[in-house]
């Protein structure tokens, strides 16, 4: 295998010996695995071929430009820590108690066996729901465990808790998850950061735009729900309540209509009904926007001016629509500026998501998809507390689960409606087998847990959400203890199941090499080889200028909700507006629960992963909530002061922190924090609700009533 290999001899004393000792460190390529849309190229310093030393932002890569986040530039000592789990454990206290005893392999390995098969003799074989989720974006390791679901006729599993809301908000627009090249922020001259924050969540983003502002004096505008670090570094800051995107998007566009700026060439050529869009508009007026967005009126007139103004504006719109219960309805109406104003006919101009069109992954070896059988039911992945505590609905009508495989995901942190999660997993008919890399708080109530590699340490297959960049993460390193890949999991358990299938037979490289060929990418010689692969089409695709991805060829400012491009529909379609709009399904506050709150991601931490690493705890701190002074003042409350926050859901205590940055009446709780470290024990998501966001679910969980008070002493 030809990779990115430089040796160094890095020279170490040995004090007492008096002699020198010859360190060799070699630089290997990776890739980074995390749920983050950048999946960085990575050089890895493998020392003595046995651990990992500095990791760095490959250079020669364009869209990682030589630059990774601090958490993973530091990532020796979480592959290093010494709480990895090491070896398998059955349970020996109470659920939850934290009492496990060491076991072999093979004994774990026959009870989560014996177990599932007497479930599916007894209660058929839906009673098993394998769960997993992004801990992982490899698609051998994370997706593997969908063979064994499909060949055994299991429950399936429905992703929501991530970016269906936003995926389909865009689609809906352009007829495909697919956008500009995301490179061409540093050749705009107005890079608009709508609903990310990359400074936490995505740092390559604003490696893109500062060199636009740096080489070309384009300007950063900044929207968002409070004064994030992004917005910090922004020159233009458009502060919304949350869940008014689509009203602010509409103000804008009257504007853009109204004086001029519309491309009506453009949108007669590339749009489906401008002038049906003009019509509506007329009464989405910049006052009616300021009421529901709180945007001062001159702002939205001053922001409507620049973008009309500024051909080459580059829409960057991120994951925060897809947290609300009007996401989907937000991120069209922010989708259909750059049709109105024509800017996707330039260079530096028009809009992304997220890449999701471009990969054509061929995944039906490693998910076994010629087993799939429809007539299984597909549980919904945010509803796990409903669906565990024996919900009907949430159930589909069939019988309770009694069997889990779970992996790369930590639901007893982060799913919504926390209160009904605990109760389901503290349920003795209950079995449970966590494969984790630690002890979360979803395996410390295992039955059984595992011990599980990390991407160094196995062979995988990555593409770039935020990017189009596909590329091979070899194994660099020996796992420690007794850890095991997720794949060789799935392998061992398969005779145990009676699964038969060609990928549980296939090694991680071969699976790789499969999907490459079958999705016509080449094979994993070649890949590894060249290290990656940029898939971004040429600027005419990219910028649709051959038409739009539907059938039509046009940008949709009508969306057809009912009809959507993928996914299941879900919650209530028939009410979605067609045209862009401000659609008030959000949970608004009321006199009981007079705050909304937003569940914002932090810089360290991403969703829980990194909980562990001291270096991360360190900058996160204890969890908090930011509320304005005014209205901490209003309440006795001080800044550092312990407050509860609830709602018909459940109750969290945080830390108060008081922020000019938030609106008044609006609370943001950067951070997934292990439910441990509140006060009670209680985590954010007691609060956060798994209703399904229309068209075809979600979880929004940005998008909370509340109450807060001072707590009570504990
Ligand atoms: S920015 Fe995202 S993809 Fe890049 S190293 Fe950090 S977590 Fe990984």
């Amino acid at each position: 295998m030809r990779s990115a290999v430089r040796y160094f001899g890095v020279t170490n004393w040995d004090m007492n010996q008096h002699a020198k000792i010859e360190t060799k460190i070699e630089i290997r390529h990776s890739t980074c695995p995390h749920d983050c849309p950048s999946a960085c190229a990575l050089d890895v310093e493998v020392v003595e071929g046995r651990s990992i030393g500095r990791v760095r932002g490959s250079k020669k890569q364009t869209y990682t430009a030589g630059v990774v986040c601090a958490k993973v530039a530091r990532y020796a000592e979480r592959i290093h820590h010494p709480e990895r789990l090491m070896y398998p454990l059955r349970r020996t206290g109470a659920k939850g108690s934290g009492q496990f005893a060491r076991i072999s392999w093979d004994e774990a390995l026959d009870e989560i066996g014996h177990r599932f098969n007497q479930a599916e003799r007894e209660f058929g074989a839906e009673s098993i729901w394998p769960y997993y989720y992004a801990g992982t974006m490899g698609l051998v390791m994370r997706d593997g465990l969908n063979r064994l679901t499909h060949v055994k006729k299991y429950s399936r599993f429905y992703q929501t808790i991530c970016a269906n809301v936003g995926r389909i908000g865009f689609a809906i627009g352009t007829g495909k998850i697919a956008g500009v090249d995301p490179r061409e922020m540093a050749v705009s001259d107005l890079v608009v950061i709508w609903g990310t924050n990359p400074v936490n969540t995505q740092v390559n983003v604003m490696t893109h735009a500062a060199r636009a502002r740096k080489e070309r004096g384009a300007k950063i505008a900044a929207v968002d729900i409070y004064d994030n670090e992004t917005m910090k570094q922004a020159d233009i800051k458009i502060l919304l309540r949350p869940g008014t995107d689509g009203a602010f998007a509409c103000g804008v566009m009257h504007v853009l209509f109204r004086d001029g700026y519309a491309d009506r060439a453009y949108m007669d050529k590339y749009t489906d009904c401008p002038d049906e869009l003009e019509a509506h508009l007329k009464t989405r007026t910049p006052e009616w926007a300021s009421a529901i967005s709180g945007v001062p009126v001159a702002e939205i007139e001053a922001f409507a001016k620049l973008v009309g103004e500024t051909k080459r504006t580059f829409f960057r719109l991120g994951y925060g629509f897809t947290r609300s219960r009007n996401g989907a309805a937000q991120m069209h109406a922010a989708n259909c500026i750059p049709a109105v104003t024509g800017a996707w006919q330039y260079e530096g101009g028009g809009a992304f998501f997220n890449n999701y069109a471009l990969w054509h992954f061929n995944e039906s070896i490693i998910e076994g998809q010629d087993a799939i059988d429809q007539t299984t039911r597909a549980l919904d992945q945010s509803k796990i507390g409903r669906i565990l505590t024996g919900d009907a609905e949430a159930l589909l009508g069939k019988g309770p689960v009694k069997a889990m495989l779970i992996q790369n995901t930590n639901p007893m942190t982060v799913a919504p409606e926390q209160a009904l999660v605990r109760q389901g997993f503290a349920r003795e008919d209950l079995f449970v087998a966590v494969h984790e890399q630690f002890m979360t708080e979803t395996a410390e109530m295992a039955d059984i847990v595992l011990p599980a590699t990390m991407f160094m340490e196995h062979d995988d297959l990555y593409y770039g959400g935020g990017h189009q960049h596909i590329s091979v993460g070899p194994k660099l390193i020996d796992p420690p203890g007794e850890c095991r890949s997720n794949h060789q999991v799935l392998q061992a358990l398969a005779p145990r199941l009676g699964a038969s299938h060609r990928g549980f037979e296939m090694t991680p490289r071969e699976l790789i090499d499969a999907t490459l060929k079958l999705s016509d990418h080449g094979d994993i010689a070649g890949l590894e080889a060249d290290l990656w692969r940029d898939l971004q089409p040429d600027f005419r695709t990219s910028h649709y200028l051959d038409g739009f991805a539907h059938a039509d060829g046009k940008f949709h400012f009508k969306a057809d909700w009912a009809h959507p491009p993928f996914g299941k529909t879900m919650g209530d379609v028939d009410q979605m507006p067609s045209l862009p709009d401000h659609w008030a399904v959000i949970e608004h506050s009321d006199q009981v629960h007079p705050f909304r709150l937003a569940t914002s991601p932090s810089r360290s931490f991403l969703n829980t992963t990194f909980n562990e690493t001291p270096s991360s705890q360190a900058r996160e701190g204890k969890a908090s909530v930011m509320i304005h002074p005014l209205d901490a003042a209003s309440l006795d409350i001080a800044d550092g002061e312990a407050v509860t926050l609830g709602n018909t859901r459940g109750e969290t205590t945080l830390i108060a922190t008081l922020f000019e940055g938030v609106r008044r009446g609006v609370l943001i709780a950067e951070s997934v924090h292990p439910n441990k470290s509140h006060v009670g024990g209680r985590g954010i998501n007691m609060l956060t609700g798994a209703e399904a966001v229309a068209p075809i679910g979600g979880a929004a969980f940005h998008d909370n009533k509340v109450w807060i008070k001072k707590a009570t002493a504990a």
